[in-house]
């Protein structure tokens, strides 16, 4: 009776196993095919200039048009980065979104483009010339654009990745820490980083003037950055009480729903005559 009910255990778990097997080989092969069918898209955030509210840059986030709805890339960059296709993908992002950018730029509006990358992106083989053509391409400066990553891909087993991204800075790139305080970069270590941004995480955005301990971090990593010499952005600002206290730690830079939304590129061009984020209603 234990034997067989033990038994049955083991069935059910390997039945659990083999679905999520099932599900992430189709997600993959759905993924592959919707590379083909062209079924990604590029949604811009801006990150403002929490002072003037002019846009300074937008933020390529990707999406993908699945089954009726955009999936947000949470559902589906953890499959595209085991299966490497997050190589294609991200290049088809770069690709598109310098093209916006650039033509934006073209209708002498001055702004930049952040674009995310993993791991498993600056790894691959001709990252640096794939970024180097993609600028060519387009005609985007190098000083137009920044590489955003996350701390752990400076950090842990970073050699390659530090290597390469310090070249393309030497063109002019600038990189990004993003999620900045989440992980295990310290403050000190920024120095030793080739960055020129850090983007402070929404966790700590979102204890502002309801959590002291998170405030006070806050205002901690403004000062040090600013000290540092780096540009601070704040992430995921979604109401008018972390404005105000970001602006009064000095922190120049912010995105967040508050701010601006993400949005295709029409949505971003119905900004362009005044080049000032939608926050200028809200103020
Ligand atoms: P991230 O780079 O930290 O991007 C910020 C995320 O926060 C985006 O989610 C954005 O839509 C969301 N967001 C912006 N403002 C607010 C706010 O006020 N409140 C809240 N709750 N959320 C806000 P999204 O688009 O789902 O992207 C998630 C993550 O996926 C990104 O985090 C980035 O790490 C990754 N990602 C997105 N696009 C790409 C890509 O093209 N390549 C790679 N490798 N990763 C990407
Ligand atoms: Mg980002
Ligand atoms: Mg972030
Ligand atoms: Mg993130």
């Amino acid at each position: 009776r234990a034997k067989e009910l033990g038994g049955g255990r083991v069935e059910v778990f390997a039945a659990h196993m083999h679905a999520d097997v099932v599900r992430r080989l189709e997600l993959a092969a759905d993924l592959r095919r919707a590379l083909l069918a062209e079924q990604f898209a590029v949604e811009y955030q801006p990150v403002v200039d929490l002072v003037t509210s002019r846009v300074i840059a937008v933020e390529a986030l990707v999406r993908w048009w699945h089954a009726g709805t955009y999936s947000p890339p949470r559902q589906f960059l953890g499959a595209a980065e085991d299966t490497g296709l997050i190589v294609p993908l991200g290049e088809w992002v770069l690709a598109q979104a310098c093209r916006d950018v650039a033509a934006w730029r073209a209708s002498a509006w001055d702004i930049g483009l952040s674009l995310n990358l993993s791991t498993r992106q600056i790894t691959a083989p001709r990252f640096v010339e794939t970024i180097e053509a993609a600028l060519a391409e387009s005609g985007l400066p190098p000083s137009a654009l920044t590489l955003e990553v996350i701390e752990e891909m400076l950090v842990e087993d970073a050699e390659e990745v530090v290597e390469r991204l310090s070249r393309l800075r030497e063109l002019g790139v600038r990189l990004a820490i993003d999620d900045f305080g989440t992980g295990y970069a310290s403050l000190a270590l920024l120095r030793r980083l080739p960055v020129d941004i850090i983007k402070i995480d929404p966790s700590f955005v979102s204890g502002l003037g309801r959590d002291d301990a998170l405030t006070m971090l806050t205002r901690t990593i403004v000062r040090v950055g600013h000290d540092l010499g780096l540009t601070v952005v704040a992430e995921g600002i979604e109401c008018p009480e972390q404005l105000e206290l970001l602006r009064e730690m000095g922190c120049t830079r912010g995105q967040g729903y508050l701010v601006a939304r993400p949005t295709d590129a029409r949505g971003i061009e119905t900004l362009m005559p005044a080049g000032l984020s939608p926050l200028q209603n809200t103020a």
